[in-house]
């Protein structure tokens, strides 16, 4: 497993929640609804490999992605090549459903794509777009430092939970786990609970150690 990479598609889950990240990639978990079944569906379509050129511009759909420094690998629903006086730098296209989020996980999986072109190519990436299915637009995403240094931290974090298979408590966040595909399987509400109850549990035990009781 230590050499095994991370797919980059679970950069996205370890941002939206370590813990989701967690139970799908150690533990195997996967619960489908609608979101995600939509999700499978819109990938299904833009996962055929090729190449094509439109207005001037090659595209390459379904492209082969890896990046030893950090041991991310995957597949990018589309690269763009746009000419520029260096020659062709890489454009990275996902297309996600929905519409932008106010998170960052579809941004990081992105930008953890443009890590493993610039890795691949030696060029340097400043950015690529995210296509939303439900507003049919793009989305620009400027690769600056501060979403690279989420990325690559999430990416460590991510390997780290994997190598040591210990999936990380839930901590109930409304916002969060309310539209997460995974709460029926998670339960994070009594998860939180269990756990509150269990370190009030050990706080008592201790009290009444050191009371001699
Ligand atoms: S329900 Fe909440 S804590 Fe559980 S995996 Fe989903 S987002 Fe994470």
């Amino acid at each position: 497993m230590d050499d095994d990479p991370i797919p980059l598609s679970a950069l996205q889950h370890a941002v939206y929640c370590l813990r989701q990240a967690a139970l799908i990639h150690v533990e195997r978990l996967w619960e489908e609804n609608r979101f995600t079944a939509e999700g499978r569906v819109l990938h299904a379509a833009v996962d055929r490999q090729g190449q094509r050129y439109s207005r001037g511009v090659r595209r390459v759909s379904a492209l082969p992605l890896s990046c030893r420094r950090l041991q991310l690998a995957g597949v990018a629903d589309l690269v763009e090549y746009h000419k520029s006086e260096a020659g062709e730098i890489p454009y990275p296209v996902e297309y996600k459903r929905g519409k932008p989020k106010l998170h960052r996980a579809d941004e990081a999986q992105l930008c953890g794509q443009a890590l493993c072109l610039e890795e691949m190519t030696g060029l340097s990436i400043p950015e690529g777009a995210l296509f939303y299915e439900q507003t049919r637009r793009r989305v620009v995403v400027r690769f600056d430092m501060e979403l690279r240094t989420l990325t690559e931290r999430v990416a460590r974090e991510l390997r780290e939970t994997i190598l040591s298979g210990v999936t990380p408590p839930a901590i109930y966040e409304k916002r969060k786990c309310d539209p997460c595909s995974l709460i029926e399987l998670c339960r994070p509400r009594i998860a939180g609970r269990s756990a509150k109850a269990w370190r009030d549990r050990e706080i008592d035990k201790l009290l009444s150690e050191a009371q001699g009781g």
